[in-house]
């Protein structure tokens, strides 16, 4: 799967989480990644000073980077039990939750952001530091 706005961009798909390491060393250019969810039933969830949100039940995208050690951070996201830091945090860690799917790509996070269709349901959720005009960077799809 790929969204249609990033057909010509370069990225790989994970849905196996086990190999997650060995895979974004094949590539040091990959610099942003998509964290593909769902959630089984609608849940209300304090995303931690951000305020407390329903997620109604389906799919969602969550756009980050990082600029170092991409595959400690996503294997980080994809651990349930963890000292809740960033605004994902609070949903990845709710039992309702479940990974579907890694994307990773060559692009700046606030491109992949964009060019990533779907619906904002909290505001600035994951982008306080961005400088690119993105709303959220997180999307219902
Ligand atoms: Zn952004």
């Amino acid at each position: 799967m790929q969204f249609p706005g990033l057909r010509k961009t370069r990225s790989l798909e994970i849905t196996r989480f086990d190999n997650i390491e060995s895979l974004a060393k094949i590539d040091a250019g990959f610099r942003s990644y998509q964290i593909i969810f769902r959630f089984s039933s609608a849940a209300v969830i304090q995303i931690g000073r951000l305020g407390s949100f329903k997620f109604e039940r389906g799919e969602y995208v969550y756009t980050g980077s990082a600029v170092r050690n991409l595959s400690a951070r996503i294997r980080r996201h994809l651990r349930t039990r963890k000292k809740l830091h960033w605004h994902i945090d609070y949903i990845l860690s709710d039992s309702r939750v479940r990974p579907l799917k890694v994307l990773i790509s060559t692009l700046p996070e606030c491109k992949l952001n964009q060019l990533t269709p779907g619906r904002i349901v909290v505001a600035n959720f994951g982008s306080s530091d961005c400088r690119s005009g993105c709303i959220s960077h997180l999307k219902m799809l």
